[in-house]
């Protein structure tokens, strides 16, 4: 794994995100595509507030969590400053915490239950608002990781109209820890084959568009197999301190 030098001023990020534009676009023109599709999402995890304002100063608007906790300590410290700024959820959640969600998130990326579609629902709707959610898939196979399996995902997002507050956008997912890029690249092509069967075969046709795919470690195979969101952490910001398997359950973390 590449070592990511921390971001401490906001030249560095500047220069960081620079480089991850660049790299996104030249992934789009080997693959033919629009760069204009492919968005970049900075991840926010364990980066502290202090260089959350510097990268709010190096013009990012939204930032990626895994965390409900930390990411709505950030929301309440950031808010009255920084009112455009953007936070989607990227982690599982327990439905015991989809009140904090309802109430700061623009986007939840790891919707994979109709209990946790039920209590975000019913706390969107008291509070009037809605939210773009993503479905989240295991495409790996790795049993320690959170998703739906491939199988279950047409009967599941066939079930979501059901709650008129999520805006169902499309799926999200994280390939296989694994430094072989075929395999990595399976479970790219898998999520962009799911999205085709969804676009068929559920009410939401078209409206299902988003391919959430693609980390600081092969997000470039990402775009050229479809993605419309990266979600890059380390490659932004530097180096975690905290062991991915803080994470993702324990032996799972991504390349
Ligand atoms: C942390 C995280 C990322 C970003 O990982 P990096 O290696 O920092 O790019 C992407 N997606 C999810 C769900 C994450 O938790």
């Amino acid at each position: 794994m590449t070592a990511f030098q921390p971001a401490l001023t906001t030249e560095d990020l500047r220069r960081n995100l620079a480089a991850i534009r660049a790299r996104i676009d030249a992934a789009c023109a080997r693959s033919g595509r629009d760069p204009q599709e492919v968005r970049l999402l900075p991840v926010s995890k364990t980066v502290e507030v202090e260089r959350l304002r510097l990268a709010y100063a190096a013009g990012v608007r939204e930032m990626g969590e895994n965390k409900v906790q930390e990411a709505h300590g950030k929301w309440q410290a950031m808010r009255e400053a920084m009112p455009d700024l953007r936070w989607c959820l990227i982690g599982h959640l327990q439905t015991n915490k989809a009140k904090f969600v309802a109430e700061f998130a623009s986007e939840f990326h790891a919707l994979d239950s109709l209990r946790v579609a039920q209590a975000l629902d019913t706390r969107l709707q008291a509070l009037g608002r809605s939210l773009d959610v993503l479905v989240q898939v295991n495409t790996s196979g790795e049993a320690s990781k959170f998703g739906l399996e491939p199988a279950e995902v047409v009967p599941f997002v066939q079930a979501l109209p059901a709650f008129g507050a999520l805006k169902v956008r499309g799926l999200m997912t994280l390939a296989m820890h694994t430094t072989e890029e075929a395999r990595v690249r399976r479970c790219f092509v898998l999520l962009r084959q799911l999205r085709e069967r969804l676009q068929q075969e559920t009410a939401y046709g078209g409206a299902i568009a988003q391919l959430s795919m693609g980390m600081s470690g092969d997000f470039e195979w990402a775009v050229e197999e479809g993605s419309t969101t990266v979600r890059v952490g380390q490659a932004i910001f530097g180096a975690r301190a905290l062991p991915d398997s803080h994470y993702w359950p324990e032996g799972s973390a991504p390349a």
